[in-house]
């Protein structure tokens, strides 16, 4: 063997000491490489001396740098180059892509063969264009190379995957788990790929794919393979899993010719594609968008509108008084939003979208503390003011919502017995471990807890027996026809009856008249929320009508 002997000594830990860069030798006679310890720890390479060093380093290599680091070595062997001078990405144990740069020159003896291969790897740190749980390059680099397409007016269009139901892998198996599931199916869609194709990761769960002179019986046999590659059962740390991947597409036209409109387009066919079952990709065209439904144009505004720093959203609050003499007891934050293009648009219809989406996790957190921040402000005038806040079981998955509370209570410096949670029945019925779990921590905090719209859940009071809420808000359906309807009023006494007898206190909604008042007032309620005593109002006529007077 030419020059030293690499088995021995520790030359090569004594070079490269730094932690990140690694000197490594390889002796082609032998198939030996030496590789300094760091490096087999950091990347879980198994011998101590290896000979098939290039074989397992490669395995972790990036299948999106495989390509270029394999014909820089064919070079190499075909004796066409001396230099491989490569950057790319690796896997280390732990998951994380790191990128490389590997300078190496190869020195050969008196023949001309091979003999020492020697190389300096340089960790060139996470680059801001990469995505550091797939590797791939990230939504800004997609951005750049659209912009840089649309400028050179290229042939080009662009794919939008998302994955279906990501969300269900995420709940059931947890974040870790997630993370990995996105690693392997970013790389099936490499895999995938054409050599003139890059792709990209968006957003969470999305990808992004660019097609250069591309025809649209190519680019749907591509999707085809993506989806025959990820929906057969993958699996990891012993659970397996499978899912099917949705697409939109766009192509660069005259009408089609901005970044923006591009991406907004391949969502609207991705939105469309979601909508017919999922599995399934769908190109763009004028009419999707023309006839686009109600609901999918109101996901989109409300998306904008938090994107925009809450723009349209507003908090207003309902006061709740005491049954008996009327006195303000405190108001329920009701949430509020308004967009251009449908003026006012009703909770129930907005609501439903926030949770669908998942959206209402932000928005739910937005709510929280505006409604803290005006509780604070009626805390000043009346320090027994309760303010109740609709909390959605959605929020109960995330789970830094519960320490949020914490954090906003404190900032606003008040008291956790100023606020009530109100939750709906539906919610204890579907998700019964974790919302006792949630309950638990939130009344250990100070907080009562309200349950929402009692008597319209499916079993109402076996919910009540299983979770003892501190508060029971009756529906308003049982005030609508009291004055002609026997069971409502006996029903709306039995709840009093059985409440009290548990400590739970009673809450009637809906009171608009006072013939109403008049027919409620003997059943020994503890509250009334109903229009008769105000309805629900903006943060400043709230003040207005019920904070100053006092
Ligand atoms: P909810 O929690 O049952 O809120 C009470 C609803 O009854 C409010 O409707 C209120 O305006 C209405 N209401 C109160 N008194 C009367 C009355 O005397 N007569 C009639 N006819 N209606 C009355 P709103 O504001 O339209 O809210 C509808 C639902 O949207 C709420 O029902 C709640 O489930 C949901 N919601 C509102 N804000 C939020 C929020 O911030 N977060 C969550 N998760 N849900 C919210
Ligand atoms: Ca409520
Ligand atoms: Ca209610």
């Amino acid at each position: 063997m030419a020059g030293f002997d690499i088995s021995s000594g520790n030359l090569l830990e004594a070079i490269s000491r730094r932690r990140d860069d690694y000197v490594i030798v390889h002796d082609f006679s032998s198939g030996i490489t030496k590789i300094p310890d760091e490096m087999k720890n950091k990347f879980g390479l198994t011998t101590d001396m290896p000979r098939n060093f290039f074989e397992q380093w490669f395995k972790i290599i990036h299948e999106d740098d495989k390509n270029l680091v394999k014909t820089s070595f064919d070079n190499i062997h075909r004796g066409i180059s001396d230099t491989h001078y490569v950057e790319y990405k690796v896997r280390d144990k732990v998951g994380g892509w790191i990128q490389f740069r590997e300078r190496g020159t190869v020195i050969r003896d008196g023949m001309g063969n091979p003999d020492i291969y020697l190389a300096t790897i340089t960790n060139i740190g996470k680059r801001e264009n990469i995505d550091s749980i797939t590797g791939l390059r990230n939504k800004k680099e997609f951005e750049n190379r659209i912009k840089m397409y649309i400028a050179d007016k290229k042939n080009f269009g662009i794919m939008i995957l998302n994955i279906d139901d990501f969300k269900n892998i995420n709940a059931l198996y947890g974040r870790e788990f997630g993370d990995n599931a996105l690693r392997s199916i970013g790389q099936l869609i490499v895999k995938s790929l054409p050599s003139h194709c890059t792709a990209y990761r968006l957003d969470s769960d999305e990808f992004g794919i660019i097609f250069l002179n591309a025809l649209k019986s190519d680019i749907k046999q591509i999707f085809i393979n993506i989806n025959n590659r990820t929906s057969v059962q993958q699996e990891f740390n012993g659970q397996r899993y499978y899912c099917t991947i949705s697409a939109g597409c766009c192509k660069f036209s005259e009408t089609n010719n901005s970044f923006d409109i591009l991406v907004n387009n391949s969502h609207s066919a991705l939105d469309f594609a979601k909508e017919k079952g999922k599995g399934r990709i769908v190109f763009f065209e004028p009419k999707l968008t023309e006839n686009k439904p109600r609901e999918l144009h109101l996901t989109e505004l409300l998306h904008e509108s938090i994107e925009h720093n809450f723009e349209g959203f507003e908090v207003y609050c309902q006061p709740q008084v005491y049954a008996e003499s009327g006195y303000l007891k405190g108001g329920e934050a009701l949430l509020r939003w308004k967009c251009d293009e449908y003026g006012n648009v009703p909770p129930s219809e907005f609501i439903p979208i926030l949770e669908k989406t998942g959206m209402i996790a932000h928005v739910g957190k937005w709510v929280f503390e505006e409604s803290v921040r005006i509780c604070a402000k009626c805390v000043k005038y009346n320090p027994d003011f309760k303010m109740s806040i609709n909390v959605s079981y959605v929020q109960l998955l995330d789970e830094s919502f519960l320490d949020f509370i914490d954090k906003v209570i404190s900032r606003y410096g008040i008291n956790p017995k100023n606020i009530i949670v109100e939750f709906t029945e539906s919610c204890f019925i579907t998700e019964r471990n974790l919302v006792s779990k949630a309950f638990e921590t939130i009344r250990k905090k100070g907080i009562k807890i309200a349950m929402d719209d009692f008597g319209t859940g499916y079993s109402s009071l076996e919910v009540l027996k299983e979770f003892p809420a501190d508060i029971v808000k009756i529906d308003k359906a049982f005030v609508k026809n009291i004055k002609s309807s026997n069971f409502d009023r006996t029903f709306i006494k039995f709840v009093v009856e059985l409440c009290h007898d548990v400590d739970i206190e009673v809450c009637l909604e809906g009171v608009e008249r006072e013939d109403e008042y008049k027919i409620v007032l003997p059943m020994r309620l503890d509250f009334i929320q109903g229009y008769l005593f105000g309805k629900p109002l903006s943060e400043s006529a709230f003040s207005e009508q019920f904070l100053k007077v006092r």
